[in-house]
């Protein structure tokens, strides 16, 4: 299956910069890969998909470009079946390990993705929203770094609750509605947890992948929780991110819109090289994995060269 993936812009590893598919290339990905999904099933993921990124759009409008506007415009989200995404996921990192990310180094640190310390961990997010199918594993979007494309599980395509963008609400606003538990329960957690799973892997698409990982993990989470909170959505996020958000937002005041710029690519240099100086003297090895204490990162030495 992951083999498809091979198409001739992904095939140049050495020395590559991220950059957008085009239109077709995209097309011809979704085409491949999600044939097999239901059209209406595919359809109602991918109204959440436009939803979301419409909101972000006009939240975040004046510190991306038209390009990037255009990227969260459109549907770039490749579905697949929750069964197959563990395969998906491993091919991913099979195909993109030789890229070269040393100028995201932090702390002589390449940071290149990261699991679950522990079950426990994992059955903390399990708890998070109540659905929960023994089909879900690997319930865990990625975004490749170059092509940029967001893949994102959808429920089993045996499923016959699909998501519904009128559903987008928090908890409740559902319960103060009059929504039968029995038939909209289902469609409800979905709606928002995949939602707020899909809006995280397209902000990742507008990121300035200079950055290290750890910060840019951190400030997907808090722009997606943003987006979700000022919309009166619901989002939960594990527990290890909390505190990481929070200093997110800490951060988000003092330095203001600089940091959305930063974030994603749109600062003058100097500027930028400022504010990678101020991150980094904040987000020292030490510090990250004090506040993801149930995190492992996959990192890697940085070879350094006497100058
Ligand atoms: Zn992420």
């Amino acid at each position: 299956m992951f083999k498809q993936l091979k198409i001739e812009e992904l095939e140049h590893r050495a020395d590559i910069e991220p950059r957008y598919l085009r239109d077709d290339q995209i097309s011809a990905l979704r085409n491949n890969f999600e044939g097999h999904i239901p059209l209406e099933q595919r359809k109602s993921y991918e109204e959440i998909e436009h939803v979301v990124s419409e909101k972000f759009i006009g939240m975040f409008s004046s510190f991306i470009t038209e390009e990037q506007k255009k990227y969260m415009r459109g549907s770039r989200i490749i579905m697949v079946d929750h069964k197959e995404m563990d395969t998906f996921v491993k091919g991913i990192e099979e195909y993109t390990k030789d890229q070269d990310h040393s100028r995201a180094a932090l702390d002589g640190m390449i940071y290149r993705g990261y699991g679950l310390a522990s079950d426990e961990a994992q059955s903390e997010r399990e708890k998070i929203l109540p659905y929960n199918k023994e089909d879900e594993k690997g319930d865990r979007g990625v975004q490749t770094w170059h092509g940029r494309i967001p893949i994102v599980p959808i429920f089993s395509t045996f499923e016959t609750t699909y998501p519904d963008k009128t559903l987008l609400m928090n908890e409740a606003t559902f319960a103060a509605g009059d929504y039968p538990m029995s038939r909209y329960l289902e469609p409800f957690v979905i709606t928002n947890r995949w939602g707020a799973m899909a809006l995280h892997e397209k902000i990742h698409g507008v990121q300035d992948y200079d950055i290290p990982l750890p910060i840019l993990e951190i400030a997907a989470h808090a722009y997606e929780q943003e987006v979700f909170q000022k919309n009166g959505w619901e989002v939960r996020k594990m527990p290890a991110f909390n505190e990481a958000i929070r200093i997110w937002k800490t951060l988000q005041e003092k330095m203001g819109d600089d940091l959305y710029r930063y974030i994603f690519g749109n600062l003058p240099l100097a500027r930028k090289k400022e504010i990678d100086v101020e991150l980094q003297n904040i987000f020292t090895s030490e510090y990250i994995q004090e506040i993801f204490p149930q995190v492992i990162w996959k990192t890697e030495k940085i070879e350094t060269f006497p100058s």
